[in-house]
């Protein structure tokens, strides 16, 4: 398994949704990402998420298989 990631996707972390809701490419640098006061709309369960503050090395840490459930 190899580490190397270039793109992580923000899905929508409800059972039976899944939608994706943004790709984010990674910079590799890990203290980018800026996204505090970003709302994400999911319009297949009509979530609305509002997202915290986020590095890419957190979001990185956090996500599966390059998914990122939000
Ligand atoms: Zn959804």
């Amino acid at each position: 398994m190899s580490d190397y990631q270039e793109m992580v996707e923000f899905r929508c972390r409800r059972h039976n949704c899944n939608k994706l809701l943004l790709n984010y490419y990674i910079t590799g640098v890990g203290s980018n990402l800026h996204l505090e006061g970003i709302e994400l709309k999911c319009n297949k369960c009509k979530r609305v998420l509002r997202l915290k503050k986020y590095t890419e090395q957190m979001l990185i840490e956090q996500s599966d298989n390059g998914v990122f459930k939000v």
